[in-house]
C-alpha cells in the first residue's frame, strides 16, 4: 500500500471512530482532501485509493493540476482567500467554494457560474476567533450576508465554514466549533452543510456536527512551502 493510501486509511479510520463517539451517521461526513502544494501525481494516488473530493488553496496552482487530471471525475473545491479580480475562474472551475466572506465576491461569482453548470455550491467563511488576521465575516455580520447571497442565482448556499485558530486544548476546539454549528442554527435558512476541522481537530469538529473535514497533512504529508507554487 503506498504512504497516500495508508494515510487515507488512518484519516477514514479517525472519522469513523469520531462518527461512532458522537452517534453520527459516517454517510453525513465527507473527507476533502486538501491538496494545496501537493503534485497531481499525488491527487491521482489518493482518487485511485476511493478519494473524490479536492480542496485547493491557490487558483493557478489549482487550474494547472486541475488540466493534468481531467480524465479523472474529480469534484474540486476551492477553500482559500478569494480576489476579486480572480472570481471568473473559480465560478467557471469548481463545484464548491469554502471561503465567501463578503458579497462582492459572491454576486461576482453568482453572475459569472456558467450556464450550463449546475449551481456553484457556497459555504460562507465565518470568523469564530475574533483575530484581525483572519479572513471570515464577523459572526454579527453573517445573517445579513447569508440572506442576501441565499437569494442569489447559479448559488447554492450549503452552510458555513471556519477555521478557528489553532489550539491543543479540546475544550476550546469544541467551543470553536459548536459556536459555528450554533451560528448556522439561528439563521433561518436551510443549510446542510458545516466546513469544519483539520487534520489537528478532526474529532471535536465531527462531535461537533462536521459535515467536511478538510484534511491535508494527515494525508499527504506536511506541506513544503519553499518551491512557490503559485
Ligand atoms: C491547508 C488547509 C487545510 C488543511 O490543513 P491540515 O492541517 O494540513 O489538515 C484545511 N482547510 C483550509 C482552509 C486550509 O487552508
Amino acid at each position: 500500500m503506498s504512504t497516500i493510501a495508508e494515510n487515507i486509511a488512518k484519516v477514514g479510520a479517525r472519522i469513523r471512530e469520531a462518527a461512532q463517539a458522537s452517534q453520527r451517521n459516517l454517510t453525513d461526513i465527507g473527507l476533502l482532501a486538501v491538496s494545496k502544494t501537493k503534485p497531481a501525481a499525488a491527487i491521482r494516488e489518493a482518487h485511485a485509493a476511493g478519494l473524490r473530493d479536492f480542496g485547493e488553496n491557490y487558483l493557478q496552482e489549482a487550474l494547472e493540476k486541475q488540466t493534468e487530471l481531467s480524465d479523472l471525475p474529480l469534484i474540486w473545491h476551492f477553500i482559500g482567500p478569494i480576489q476579486s479580480n480572480k472570481t471568473r475562474p473559480i465560478a467557471e472551475h469548481f463545484d464548491w467554494v469554502h471561503s465567501v466572506d463578503r458579497l462582492k465576491i459572491a454576486q461576482r461569482l453568482s453572475e459569472q457560474r456558467p450556464a450550463h453548470l449546475p449551481s456553484l455550491n457556497i459555504c460562507l467563511q465565518v470568523n469564530v476567533s475574533a483575530e484581525d488576521s483572519k479572513s471570515g465575516c464577523s459572526p454579527e455580520a453573517l445573517p445579513e450576508l447569508a440572506k442576501a447571497v441565499a437569494a442569489l442565482p447559479n448559488l447554492r448556499l450549503r452552510g458555513l465554514m471556519a477555521i478557528p485558530e489553532p489550539t491543543d486544548d479540546i475544550a476550546a476546539q469544541h467551543a470553536a466549533f459548536a459556536h459555528l454549528r450554533q451560528l448556522r442554527d439561528d439563521l433561518a435558512l436551510d443549510l446542510d452543510t458545516l466546513s469544519m476541522g483539520m487534520s489537528h481537530d478532526l474529532e471535536a469538529a465531527i462531535a461537533e456536527g462536521a459535515t467536511w473535514v478538510r484534511i491535508g497533512t494527515a494525508l499527504f504529508g506536511a506541506r513544503d512551502y519553499g518551491q512557490p507554487t503559485h
